[in-house]
C-alpha cells in the first residue's frame, strides 16, 4: 500500500473510531449511542455490546454464540448496528437496544462452534430455573444436525462467556439470540405467552416459519430457556442459510418487535417474596447465582444514592439501573474477623491467588469459589482459611471475603455461606449509627 493511501486509510479509521470513542468519554450526559465492553471471553477477547436510545427497557440482540459455523449472525449483528447507528428514530423513546455482535469470540477465532474450553455455550446454562425438567442442564447433548457429545460444560453456567451473558441480562426486558441455519423462529420450550408473541411477530414480519417448538432434537442448557427460568422473555431466530445474514429479513424482525414494545419488550415488575419486595433485577439474580445458597431476604431494599440496596441471609446486592455492564452486584459486607489456627494447604494445584490481598483460598473453597462463580458472589478474601475448635470437639474451616463467609460443614460434607448480613448490618449501625435511637 502507497504511503498517501496509508494515511488516508489511517484518517479514515481515526474518524470512525471517534464515533464510538466520544459518547463513552461523555458517558455522564447519557449520549444515544454507546460502545461497552461487557466482559472477556476465556482466551481474554473483548465481548462487546453497541447501544442504541437512552429508555429504561433494555432490548438485547445476541451474534455469534456458536462461534465460526454462524460467523453470518455476527454480520447481521454488525449491520444491524450500522443500521441502527443511522436511524436513531426506529428506536421508541422507553427503550434502550443493545446489539451483542459476537458473544463467542474465541469460537470465531479459533473456526469452532464451542469456546476455547471446548464447551457449547447454548447448552451450558442453568436451565433447571423454568418450570419445564425436559430442558434441564445436562453434560451430554445435542449438538448441530444432532450430533451427541459432552460438550455441554463441567457443570451449569461453567463457561466465562455463560457468565458474561448472565450478568448482562439480568436487567432486560426481552432478548433475541440469533442463530443458523433451520429457516425459523422459536420461543423459551417452557411456556411464555410473550416469548410466544414475540417469535410470531418477528417470523412473521422477516417472513420465517414460526415454531413453537424446535422439535429436531432436545435442547438442553440453551440460553433462551434459562431465560425463561428469570421472567425475561427469549426467542430464537434461525437465519435460513448459514452463510447470508439475510439482513432485510431481520431488521423488518427487530423492527416489528420494536413496533410492539409496550407489550413485547416489557418494563420490569417487582417481585412479593415472604412480604418483602424485590426489584426485577435482584430477584433475577437471586434466582440466577442461587436463592438457596444465598438464604431468604432480609428488608426490602433501600435506595442509596441511586442504588437499590438490599440484604439476604448471607450477602448484601445492590441493583444500579446506571450500571451498563451489569446492573446487580454484591456489596462488601463487615463482620468480626475470624479467630483460629490458618488451614494448611494440602494441594497446591488448586491455590487461587489474588493480586489486591495477601490471602490465598485453596483446596475444597477454591473448587467451591472457581464453581460458583467467588468473583460476584464472594470477591476476594480477607484472610486465610482458618480451623474453628467447635464446642463439640469437631474442628470446621471457615474463611471469610468481601461479600461473605463460607464454612465447611463437616457433618454433612459440604461447603455453605454463613448468615452473617444481619450481624454486619447490626455492628455496622452500632459504630456508626445511622438512626436516632438509643441503646437502654
Ligand atoms: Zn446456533
Amino acid at each position: 500500500m502507497k504511503p498517501r493511501y496509508l494515511v488516508i486509510v489511517c484518517i479514515c479509521i481515526w474518524f470512525s473510531a471517534m464515533c464510538w470513542v466520544l459518547p463513552v468519554a461523555n458517558a455522564q450526559q447519557a449520549p444515544r449511542n454507546a460502545r461497552v465492553q461487557i466482559g472477556v471471553s476465556g482466551q481474554g477477547l473483548p465481548i462487546e455490546a453497541f447501544r442504541f436510545g437512552t429508555g429504561t427497557r433494555k432490548f438485547v440482540i445476541v451474534g455469534q454464540t456458536h462461534g465460526a459455523p454462524e460467523r453470518n449472525t455476527g454480520v447481521l449483528s454488525r449491520q444491524l448496528i450500522d443500521w441502527f447507528g443511522n436511524h436513531p428514530e426506529a428506536i421508541p423513546a422507553d427503550v434502550r437496544l443493545y446489539i451483542i455482535p459476537v458473544l463467542n469470540p474465541d469460537g470465531d477465532k479459533l473456526e469452532s462452534r464451542q469456546n476455547a474450553n471446548g464447551v457449547d455455550l447454548n447448552r451450558n446454562m442453568n436451565t433447571n430455573l423454568d418450570k419445564c425438567s425436559e430442558n434441564d442442564w445436562a453434560q451430554r447433548v445435542y449438538g448441530a444436525s444432532a450430533v451427541i457429545s459432552d460438550t455441554g460444560g463441567p457443570y451449569a453456567d461453567s463457561e466465562p462467556e455463560s457468565r458474561v451473558i448472565r450478568a448482562f441480562l439480568l436487567d432486560a426486558s426481552a432478548v433475541v439470540f440469533l442463530h443458523s441455519a433451520a429457516g425459523l423462529v422459536f420461543p423459551a420450550f417452557c411456556e411464555d405467552p410473550i416469548a410466544n408473541a414475540m417469535a410470531q411477530i418477528y417470523a412473521k414480519a422477516g417472513n420465517y416459519q414460526y415454531a413453537r417448538y424446535w422439535d429436531k432434537y432436545p435442547i438442553t442448557g440453551g440460553m433462551h430457556d434459562w431465560a425463561r427460568g428469570i421472567d425475561l422473555p427469549a426467542i430464537i431466530p434461525e437465519l435460513e442459510s448459514g452463510d447470508d445474514p439475510e439482513f432485510d429479513r431481520n431488521l423488518a424482525g427487530v423492527n416489528a418487535v420494536l413496533a410492539n414494545a409496550p407489550a413485547l419488550i416489557p418494563a420490569l415488575a417487582d417481585r412479593q417474596i415472604n412480604g418483602i419486595t424485590m426489584s426485577m433485577p435482584i430477584w433475577r439474580f437471586w434466582q440466577a447465582y442461587g436463592a438457596e445458597m444465598l438464604g431468604p431476604p432480609l428488608a426490602d431494599a433501600q435506595l442509596r444514592d441511586g442504588k437499590y440496596v438490599q440484604a439476604f441471609a448471607t450477602i448484601m446486592l445492590s441493583y444500579d439501573p446506571r450500571d451498563e455492564v451489569q446492573a446487580v452486584r454484591a456489596l462488601p459486607i463487615e463482620v468480626v474477623p475470624i479467630a483460629g489456627e490458618v488451614a494448611l494447604t494440602s494441594d497446591d494445584a488448586t491455590v487461587l491467588t489474588f493480586a489486591d490481598t495477601k490471602a490465598v483460598v485453596h483446596d475444597a473453597f477454591a473448587r467451591y469459589y472457581q464453581r460458583i462463580d467467588g468473583v460476584q458472589l464472594l470477591g476476594a478474601p480477607q484472610d486465610n482459611e482458618r480451623m474453628m475448635a467447635l464446642p463439640v470437639g469437631t474442628q470446621q474451616s471457615q474463611q471469610q471475603f468481601t461479600y461473605g463467609v463460607i464454612r465447611y460443614d463437616e457433618i454433612n460434607n459440604r461447603i455453605i455461606r454463613l448468615p452473617v448480613v444481619w450481624q454486619s448490618m447490626v455492628t455496622s449501625n452500632v459504630i456508626a449509627p445511622t438512626q436516632p435511637f438509643q441503646i437502654r
